[in-house]
């Protein structure tokens, strides 16, 4: 089990928040194409939190990131700007409801909200991470994402509560997550958090067996201390993706030009040597001349790859995977099993969302975590077939393999 204490973790249903003014880290990185937000979930996520305070005739104001920032250009292109965040915001809210802060330290702003903003309205700031770029002497100061104190002051005497409902940012040490608290007189998460650990927190060990896990994704070496931890839990962990690949090479089998990192070979070794018992890798896989969405070739793991690139796993594994995953009674995902994004490699992906969404349906527990992982399954399969799909990339990962969660750290009473 996690060594994070979250059962003391203070919940903003059991704070009173009624005529306040809260500041609210709240999480909207939402994707833009052109300026226009191509999915809202991440708004949609925090509006649970946001209509509470509203109904408690609080005075809201939103602190979020949106994607980094590293250069004049970043925030002079307005690229990274939260302002169609503040639009999307009005046609839920009203027009009048909201407003936005271009520059939320101004002494203006401050003004605003203690004499003309009115409770039962929202104050979207700009985006936090503009703070980590010094654009008077054109120099990255990283004030935000280094937990610069005096910045987290400013953003904490505005408020007399503070709720953390960032999820996706709970592994991160910020200014506006972990910083700030220290300055607050009073503090509290989100219901978005609450609901994301509620659920992550139904895998663990004494969870419902079999226990089966599914790694894939591109690569190993941001993953070792996660699939040391899976490796230890589970009854089996089923290995696709390119990250078999090195698993695969470990074992001296050819793998042509598919993906590998070299320098990763000695822990695929170890891995594999500890807990031989419990991986299944792939007995066949589709590859391809490059990585294009080209027709491939079914390849034996064993034969020789022909100098080719692995793609997808084959179908073979794939019913070995599926076998496995419909016998389960609690199920992980992370990492798609191929190269989703291509339709000549989606095969073995689809297949696992399928048989996780039958598991599922017959009353196991199925948690997918991971951006990529979360995509991908819910390309294939509506996300209510599925137990918990987590919103969070890196935080639902450190939170299941037990890393430090300094963005709760200040929650335990
Ligand atoms: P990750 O973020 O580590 O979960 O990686 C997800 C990415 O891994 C997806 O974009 C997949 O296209 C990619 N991926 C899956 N299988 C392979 C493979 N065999 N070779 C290269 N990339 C892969």
């Amino acid at each position: 089990m996690h060594k994070f204490n979250f059962k003391s973790l203070v919940s903003i249903d059991t704070v009173n928040v009624a005529n306040k003014t809260v500041v609210v880290r709240v999480d909207f990185n939402v994707p833009l194409k052109d300026g226009v937000i191509t999915d809202s979930s991440r708004i949609d996520a925090a509006r649970k939190t946001i209509d509470y305070l509203l109904d408690n005739n609080c005075k809201v104001i939103l602190l979020s990131h949106l994607s980094r920032i590293k250069s004049a250009d970043d925030i002079k292109s307005g690229k990274k700007s939260l302002l169609p965040v503040y639009n999307y915001l009005k046609t839920i809210y009203g027009e009048n409801n909201v407003f936005f802060a271009t520059d939320g330290l101004s002494p203006v702003v401050d003004e605003f909200i203690k004499k003309e903003m009115k409770p039962k309205q929202i104050m979207l700031f700009e985006n936090t991470r503009y703070q980590d770029f010094d654009l008077e002497n054109n120099k990255l100061t990283k004030k935000e994402s280094k937990c610069d104190d005096t910045l987290a002051k400013k953003w904490a005497n505005l408020a007399d509560v503070f709720v953390n409902d960032a999820f996706a940012t709970i592994h991160r040490c910020h200014a506006s997550n972990y910083g700030i608290i220290k300055h607050c007189k009073q503090w509290c998460i989100g219901f978005l958090i609450k609901h994301e650990l509620e659920n992550i927190l139904k895998f663990h060990d004494q969870a419902p067996k079999p226990i089966v896990s599914i790694v894939g994704g591109a690569k190993i070496s941001d993953k070792v201390i996660l699939l040391n931890r899976l490796m230890a839990m589970s009854d089996n962990v089923l290995i696709g993706g390119g990250m078999s690949f090195l698993f695969l090479k470990a074992l001296n089998y050819d793998i042509g030009k598919s993906l590998f990192e070299s320098e990763m070979l000695q822990v695929a070794s170890d891995i594999y040597k500890k807990y031989k018992d419990k991986i299944i890798l792939p007995v066949d896989v589709i590859a391809a001349n490059e990585f294009a969405d080209v027709k491939g070739k079914k390849i034996a793991v064993g034969n020789s790859f022909d100098n080719l690139m692995g793609l997808d796993v084959g179908p073979k594994t794939t019913k070995l995977f599926t076998k496995k995953i419909k016998a389960a009674k609690t199920i992980f995902w992370n990492g798609p099993t191929g190269v989703f994004e291509f339709k000549h490699y989606q095969k073995s992906s689809k297949k696992v969302a399928k048989a996780i969404s039958c598991a599922t349906k017959h009353g196991g527990f199925s948690l997918i975590g991971g951006g990529d992982t979360a995509f991908a399954a819910t390309k294939f399969c509506d996300k209510s077939k599925f137990s918990f799909v987590s919103t969070g990339g890196g935080a639902t990962l450190a939170i299941i393999q037990g890393s430090d969660l300094p963005g709760l750290n200040y929650f335990n009473k």
